[in-house]
């Protein structure tokens, strides 16, 4: 999509520290990190929102949280790790391309305010 930044990232036409990536997916550090780790998942295709998304979705959504879990692991951090979605302006959303905020190595507060 046009003027996106994820998709723009996804395609390669921005720069981001890319953790990993598949046909599907990407994983990129993000650029004003919340915790000591902060990766950011999306999916290739653009999807404003996960309340956008569709049973047809089910695998991609599926494969978005798996490939967050071996982040994790990969990053040591799979004991205590957050991973959340902000969907909408109320919730905190800034970007809108699905995305899931993978947060770790600090404490992290309940409820997430
Ligand atoms: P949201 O507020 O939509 O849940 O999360 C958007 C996230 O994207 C924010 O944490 C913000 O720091 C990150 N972000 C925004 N623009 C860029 C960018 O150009 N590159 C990277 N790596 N992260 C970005
Ligand atoms: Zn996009």
């Amino acid at each position: 999509m046009a003027d996106c930044i994820f998709c723009k990232i996804a395609s390669g036409e921005t720069k981001a520290r890319i953790i990993c990536e598949d046909d599907d997916t990407v994983a990129f550090l993000d650029l004003n990190p919340q915790a000591p780790t902060h990766v950011l998942i999306i999916p290739r295709r653009h999807i404003d929102r996960l309340s956008d998304a569709s049973e047809g979705d089910a695998a991609l959504l599926g494969k978005l949280q798996l490939t967050a879990a071996r982040i994790a692991r990969d990053l040591s951090v799979e004991k205590a790790f957050r991973l959340v979605t902000n969907n909408g302006k109320g919730a905190g959303q800034s970007v809108d391309h699905l995305h899931y905020h993978l947060l770790a190595g600090r404490k992290m507060l309940w409820p997430p305010g």
